[in-house]
């Protein structure tokens, strides 16, 4: 059995007749959480926070790196979540020992070769892998420097607190960097 036969068997019991009430689009608490696609989150960063289907936009990333802090996808999906489906406050969060630390772009640059890519379509696509692929060496670093850029950019109104958080994926803890609170024009 494939990986798609598995998973659309698992699928057919799943699913039951009014067994899930349908929810409204908007998030019920009213945040968006950008985070990283690290397979330990799934499942684990969301009940870490008290967060249930429903609750809050999540937008992930490898990294969760911001590499176009003006009009990039993560800033279109601030945006539309802001204006229009009623976020009020974004939670950055990375995670320790993240697999886009320290990323060696020649090494990549080589698998890639061997799986098949050609060199010229690395060459006139994304010419500096290494910035393309915004590896850091410090997943704290990074944080601080993703909500300063969001922060900056002039799409997010001032009022959106934007806070930066770490969340450890071995044991669930959060460690706050950037309390958005005292950085934003927010009124409580
Ligand atoms: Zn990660």
């Amino acid at each position: 059995m494939t990986l798609l036969d598995s998973i659309i068997t698992v699928n057919r019991s799943f699913v039951h007749p009014g067994a899930f009430p349908p929810l409204p689009k908007n998030p019920k608490r009213q945040f968006a959480i950008f985070t990283c696609m690290d397979t330990r989150l799934v499942d684990f960063l969301e009940p870490a926070m008290g967060i249930k289907r429903g609750d809050a936009k999540v937008i992930k990333n490898a990294g969760n790196i911001l590499i176009d802090p003006l009009h990039g996808g993560v800033i279109r999906s601030l945006v539309a979540a802001i204006f229009m489906l009623g976020v009020e406050e974004v939670f950055v969060i990375g995670h320790e020992d993240c697999g886009m630390a320290n990323i060696d772009p020649e090494k990549l640059k080589s698998d890639m070769i061997a799986r098949g890519i050609h060199p010229s379509a690395i060459e006139t696509h994304v010419p500096d892998l290494a910035q393309w692929l915004g590896t850091f060496s410090c997943p704290e670093d990074n944080v601080i420097e993703v909500v300063e850029k969001i922060r900056a950019n002039p799409l997010i109104p001032a009022d959106v607190p934007i806070h930066g958080l770490i969340f450890c994926p071995n044991d669930g803890h959060l460690e706050v960097m950037v309390d958005g609170y005292k950085a934003s024009k927010y009124q409580a």
